[in-house]
C-alpha cells in the first residue's frame, strides 16, 4: 500500500469524458488499496477567459480581486471531479484551499505556500476518503483567497505531497513525460526515463511549461519523489531524481525557450561609475525582475549602450520607470523590442565538457541567426534572439547536440 498525490492538469479534466477516464485511474489505485490524495486544476482555458473578465475591467487592477475570480476555475473542477468519483464508486468530497487550509503568504497573484495543515485530510484519507483538493490556491494572511502563479497547480500537488508524506507525487498532463524539448515544436524530441532535480529546475524557469518552477524547487528541497506523466495512455513517465540516480549524464539534456521576453536598449549612457545602479534600481523598486543584462566598455567616447531583458508583461512598466529617470541616467536614446525569445541549452555535463557554448553559437551562426545577448551559468547557456527563428533554432540545436530521437 501507498500513499499519493495525483495532479491532473487542464486538459486531464477538460470535460466530463476527460474527467471520467481520470477517475477511473484514481479508482484503480484506490481499489488496489492506496491512499490517494488528488489535486486539479481548473478544465482547460478556464483560467484564460477568467483572466480576461480581470483584465477587461482595466490594466491596473487590485491583485486581491485578481485572486477571487481566478481560483473559481479549480473550485468548478473539485467539486465536479469529487462528484464524478462519487459515481464511479469512490467516496470523496472537494476541498479549497481555504478549507484545508493551505496557508500562504501575502503575494496576490504569485503567493508562496508557508504551510498545509493535513490533520483533517490525514484523518480522512485512514478512514479510506479521497480528498479532491483544488490546486493553484490558498489562504493569506489577510484571510483572502490567494493564488500561487500560473501554473501553480504543480507546486499544490509537490506541497500535499510533502505535507501528507506522500510516496510520490505523480503529475498527470497531456504528454508522457519530460523531453529533451517541447514535443509541440520539435517533432524529434526524445522522452527523458528520468532527468535531475537540478536540470529540471533550470528547464522549468528557462520556459518549459511542463512543471511549474517553484514545484521543482519545493519537491527538491522537501526530496519529494515526483513523476510526470500522461493521463491519456499507461506509459511510464520522467522521473525528477537526484543526480546520484542517473548513471549515464548526457552532457545535454534538454532545449528550451521562452518567448516571454522583452529587450529594453538604452543607447550612449554615460560610463561612470552608479550608472547601473541608477537604472536597475528603480526597476527593482517597481518590482520588475531584470534577466539578462549586456554593457560594453566604452572605447574612445565617455558613452556606452546597455541592454537587458524583462518580462514581455512587464515591459511597457519598465519602460515608463525608466523614461522617468531619464534625466538622472542620461541616455539618448531608449529602444524596447518585445520580438525576441531566448533560447537555452541545459545539461549537468556542462561542468565537465567544453565546447557547448561554441557549438550553440555556430550551429545557429550556420542558420544565419543573429545572437542579441548571451548569458551563462554552470549548467545552461542562454541566447535571446528574434521571435521568428524559434522553430528554426531549437531544432538546429536539438540535431547538433545529438538528441533527436532516432
Ligand atoms: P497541464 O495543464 O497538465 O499542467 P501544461 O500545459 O501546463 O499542462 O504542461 C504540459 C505542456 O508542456 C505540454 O503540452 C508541452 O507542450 C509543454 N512542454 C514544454 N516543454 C516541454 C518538455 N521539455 N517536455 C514536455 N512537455 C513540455
Ligand atoms: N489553472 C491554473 C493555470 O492555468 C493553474 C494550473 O493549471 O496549474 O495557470
Ligand atoms: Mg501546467
Amino acid at each position: 500500500m501507498a500513499r499519493l498525490v495525483q495532479k491532473f492538469g487542464g486538459t486531464s479534466v477538460a470535460n466530463l469524458e476527460r474527467m471520467e477516464a481520470v477517475a477511473e485511474r484514481v479508482k484503480r489505485a484506490y481499489d488496489a488499496g492506496d491512499e490517494v490524495a488528488v489535486v486539479v486544476s481548473a478544465m482547460a482555458g478556464e483560467t484564460d477567459r477568467l483572466c480576461a473578465h480581470v483584465e477587461a475591467v482595466g490594466p491596473l487592477y487590485d491583485a486581491r480581486e485578481y485572486d477571487v475570480v481566478v481560483a473559481s476555475g479549480e473550485q468548478v473542477s473539485a467539486g465536479v471531479f469529487a462528484l464524478v468519483l462519487q459515481r464511479a464508486g469512490v467516496p470523496a468530497r472537494s476541498w479549497q484551499g481555504w478549507q484545508v487550509p493551505v496557508k500562504t503568504d501575502g503575494a496576490h497573484g504569485k503567493a508562496r505556500i508557508v504551510a498545509i495543515d493535513t490533520g483533517e485530510l490525514n484523518r480522512r484519507m485512514a478512514g479510506r476518503e479521497v480528498p479532491v483538493v483544488c490546486g493553484f490556491q490558498g489562504i493569506g494572511p489577510d484571510h483572502r483567497i490567494t493564488t500561487l502563479g500560473r501554473g501553480g497547480s504543480d507546486t499544490s500537488a509537490v506541497a500535499l505531497a510533502a505535507a501528507l508524506r506522500a510516496d510520490r507525487c505523480d503529475i498527470y498532463t497531456d504528454v508522457d513525460g519530460v523531453y529533451t524539448c517541447d514535443p509541440r515544436i520539435v517533432g524529434k524530441a526524445r522522452k527523458l526515463d528520468k532527468i535531475t532535480f537540478e536540470e529540471m529546475l533550470e528547464m522549468a524557469s528557462l520556459g518549459a511549461k511542463v512543471l511549474q518552477t517553484r514545484a521543482v524547487e519545493l519537491a527538491m528541497k522537501e526530496g519529494v519523489r515526483l513523476q510526470v506523466l500522461s493521463s491519456f495512455t499507461d506509459v511510464p513517465g520522467t522521473l525528477v531524481v537526484g543526480e546520484d540516480e542517473v548513471l549515464e549524464q548526457e552532457v545535454i539534456s534538454g532545449v528550451t525557450y521562452s518567448r516571454d521576453e522583452a529587450k529594453i536598449t538604452l543607447v550612449r549612457v554615460p560610463d561612470r561609475p552608479g550608472v547601473a545602479a541608477g537604472i536597475f534600481g528603480p526597476l527593482a523598486e517597481a518590482n520588475i525582475n531584470v534577466d539578462m543584462i549586456v554593457q560594453n566598455v566604452a572605447a574612445e567616447s565617455a558613452t556606452t549602450d546597455l541592454t537587458f531583458t524583462v518580462r514581455e508583461a512587464d515591459l511597457e512598466r519598465a519602460v515608463a520607470v525608466i523614461s522617468q529617470h531619464r534625466d538622472r541616467i542620461g541616455y539618448a536614446d531608449l529602444r524596447s523590442d518585445a520580438n525576441v525569445v531566448k533560447v537555452s541549452v541545459i545539461g549537468v555535463g556542462m561542468r565537465s565538457h567544453a565546447g557547448v557554448a561554441q557549438r550553440m553559437f555556430s550551429t545557429l551562426a550556420e542558420k544565419g541567426i543573429n545572437i542579441q545577448v548571451i548569458s551563462t551559468s554552470e549548467i545552461k547557456v542562454s541566447v535571446l534572439i528574434e521571435e521568428i527563428y524559434t522553430e528554426l533554432a531549437l531544432r538546429a540545436l536539438h540535431t547538433a547536440y545529438g538528441l533527436d530521437a532516432t
